[in-house]
């Protein structure tokens, strides 16, 4: 029996609301805290429609980390479950310490000036997070989160070492929209406008923006679609906890029509993050070009098709070399159905609920800052058997 506070009343908040809603048993009060409460009041009113669970919110700017530290102070929460923006990772996670209550997030902290994401930031918050006994787990979504505990499944079930890790994500789903993101739209235009990187043999490779692609054949049906190499965050934590490993990359698809737009987009200026003169006002482009793009929850009802979201790992076991493909296919049209999300929400939110089962449960549970790969996969890849993310696991010739 536990109090959860849920802070972010978007897409991934929305999902995670109704996923602890189907556990009360673990769950007993949910709290959900936004910026604009009324979001906060439609995620509860369809909660307690499908699931006869009444949800409590609350009005906050997580930026301030005084308001947050009083919400947590008059709630009194065993967790915070943080599925805001990055921008609040260290806002939230000041709050935690002060007031000792354990913390998740699903996306590291991420400065608003610089389009940089890197762990370094969250693993400076370690002594001070075992100092007061408490614990943050981070990155709980599905890529980082259920990847990173895909990988620790290999590493313990699978090899002996892992020397070559390629992370695919495929979205082959369509929501039938000119443009349009599936997560936050200025998080994911950052994300993919900036240099590509991997690993390979301790050395860091950059890459300019989208321009390395395989293409992948994807199972159950799904087919050959063209992949895109990025730079995405989960690596920096695994090539430090994997064992033996050469080579770590990541891949997202896109549509060519998704990425015409996105380069049009580019080239206009509209994808800027720094501040530009408008009629005596300071705008920031990407800012403006969120608010006119569709919003990603609005996507719900739209989408269809489906996603696959897998890590292919070549290494060895009994002195013999394998390779294997552990993914998860997630459908657009039965996520909607069951929480009113599509799948890249439904993706996210359900590992965010099931971090915070974990640690709820003691499963998962030691002070300080930790990423997903570094505690037992077992309970955690059981879980997403059962609420909602089931995995496959391929031997690949
Ligand atoms: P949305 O933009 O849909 O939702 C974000 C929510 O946070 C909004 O409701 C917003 O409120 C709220 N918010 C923003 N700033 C503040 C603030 N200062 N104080 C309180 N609330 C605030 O994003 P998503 O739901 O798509 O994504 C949520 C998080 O999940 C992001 O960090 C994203 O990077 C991460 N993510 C992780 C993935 C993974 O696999 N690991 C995949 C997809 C997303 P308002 O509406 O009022 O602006």
């Amino acid at each position: 029996m536990s109090k959860i506070l849920i802070i972010g009343a978007g897409g991934v908040g929305s999902v995670t609301t109704h996923k602890c809603a189907q556990i009360p048993e673990i769950f007993s009060e949910i709290v959900l805290a936004s910026r604009t409460k009324s979001k906060c009041d439609a995620i509860a009113q369809d909660v307690l429609k499908r699931s006869g669970i009444s949800v409590t919110t609350a009005s906050l700017d997580a930026d301030d980390v005084q308001e947050t530290i009083a919400l947590i102070k008059k709630i009194e929460p065993d967790i915070v479950v943080n599925l805001a923006l990055p921008y609040q990772d260290l806002p939230i996670m000041d709050a935690c310490l002060a007031t000792e209550v354990d913390y998740l997030d699903t996306a590291n902290y991420e400065p608003k000036d610089v389009a940089k994401f890197e762990y370094k930031w969250q693993w400076a918050y370690q002594e001070k997070f075992k100092e007061k006994g408490i614990m943050a787990l981070l990155g709980s979504g599905f890529d980082p989160g259920v990847t990173n505990v895909f990988c620790a499944w290999a590493q313990k079930h699978k090899f002996d070492e892992i020397h070559e890790l390629d992370i695919i994500d495929c979205n082959a789903g369509s929501h039938g929209q000119h443009f349009a993101t599936n997560f936050n739209p200025e998080i994911n235009i950052r994300e993919i406008t900036q240099r590509g990187r991997f690993w390979d043999h301790g050395d860091w490779i950059e890459t300019d923006p989208l321009s390395w692609s395989m293409n992948y054949n994807f199972p159950e049906g799904i087919g050959e679609k063209k992949c895109y190499l990025l730079y995405h965050e989960e690596l920096e934590s695994l090539v430090m906890n994997l064992k033996g490993l050469k080579r770590a990359r990541f891949w997202m698809t896109f549509s060519e029509q998704y990425l015409t737009h996105l380069r049009v987009l580019e080239n206009v200026g509209m994808t800027r993050i720094d501040p530009v003169e408008y009629q005596g006002n300071k705008i920031v482009p990407i800012n403006f070009l969120k608010a006119v793009l569709p919003e990603p929850a609005s996507l719900g009802p739209l989408t269809k098709g489906r996603t696959c979201i897998g890590c292919l790992m070549k290494g060895v076991k009994d002195g013999k070399s394998k390779t294997i493909f552990i993914y998860n296919i997630c459908s657009h049209e039965a996520a909607y159905e069951e929480v009113g999300s599509q799948a890249i929400s439904y993706t996210t939110g359900v590992p965010a609920m099931i971090g915070a089962m974990m640690m709820l449960q003691k499963k998962w549970h030691a002070s300080g800052v930790w990423n997903m790969e570094q505690f037992d996969p077992d309970p955690f890849m059981e879980a997403l058997n059962k609420h909602g993310l089931p995995w496959k696991v391929m031997d690949i010739e």
